[in-house]
């Protein structure tokens, strides 16, 4: 339970992240505090902050790419929920023994400096979550 500190974030899928950058800075009246490409997920992507949570606008760079694919099958929208947390390898060990299938069995390099895990949709009733720890 103490592993699992707050929501680190909330995904998003969009088709340009350019649009959406000037689309969700209307919102959220602010301009993402970073942009950061992920090479080994091929997404672009974005950040915003809202007080203290933050905001991820992910876009595909590449048809292979795991956004193109859900973005194919659902259309933009909410992708992910991300946690916070104290000790990643820990809270997989964990969750894994529940049961809960990981998409990862090593944690990786995540976005916005973070080792992250996700669990496969299929176990957590079709919502996608990212167990992210910051990288020291
Ligand atoms: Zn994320």
């Amino acid at each position: 339970m103490d592993n699992l500190k707050k929501i680190e974030h909330i995904g998003i899928a969009v088709k340009n992240l350019e649009n959406s950058n000037a689309l969700f800075g209307k919102i959220f009246n602010a301009a993402p505090y970073k942009t950061e490409t992920v090479e080994s997920e091929l997404v672009n992507t974005s950040f915003f902050k809202i007080g203290s949570n933050k905001i991820e606008l992910l876009a595909a760079t590449n048809p292979q790419s795991a956004i193109a694919s859900f973005i194919e099958k659902r259309g933009e929208g909410i992708h992910h929920i991300a946690f916070d947390v104290a000790d990643i390898h820990a809270e997989m060990q964990r969750l894994k023994a529940e049961g809960f299938i990981l998409l990862n069995e090593t944690p990786k390099r995540g976005a916005d400096n973070k080792w992250v895990c996700f669990l496969h949709p299929k176990s957590t009733n079709g919502v996608l979550i990212e167990l992210c720890q910051q990288i020291d």
